[in-house]
């Protein structure tokens, strides 16, 4: 459920998105709002500027809180963001520990908006196997 504050928070995310796209940058914009609503940071996806898949706005914000924020504060800060993050992203979010996420479009009406937002394919993985071998490393760093 969103309020009148989280949509003028939103509508800032929104802009973010649009400032990009003058910049020439993709139209993904985000920023996080602290316990008291205040705009702690804000970014934008620099994916082409940086040649890095990572630049998600989300991503970047995420490990900016993981590292500046104080774990309680982190758990009442919300990120509001122009679209929904996406599995990258959402990972990272709750490593974080930011307590919500408030996003303007989901992933399907940007897929709607741009068919090739939604075109990664879905990587075979093979596993597990050698859990004698592979379980050594992590617990001998678990018992320290
Ligand atoms: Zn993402």
């Amino acid at each position: 459920m969103t309020t009148s504050a989280d949509e003028e928070l939103l509508r800032r995310a929104v802009a973010i998105a649009a400032h990009a796209v003058t910049l020439g940058d993709a139209p993904y914009g985000s920023l996080l709002a602290g316990p008291d609503g205040a705009v702690l940071a804000e970014a934008h996806n620099t994916v082409r500027r940086d040649d890095d898949i990572s630049a998600h706005p989300e991503l970047k914000l995420a490990r900016w809180a993981a590292r500046e924020l104080a774990p309680e504060v982190a758990a009442r800060t919300t990120m509001y963001t122009s679209c929904q993050p996406c599995g990258m992203c959402t990972g990272a979010i709750a490593r974080s520990g930011l307590g919500r996420v408030v996003y303007a479009l989901s992933t399907d009406q940007l897929v709607a908006l741009n068919p090739e937002s939604g075109a990664w394919p879905e990587v075979p993985q093979d596993g597990p196997a050698l859990l004698a071998e592979a379980r050594l490393p992590i617990e001998a760093y678990y018992r320290r």
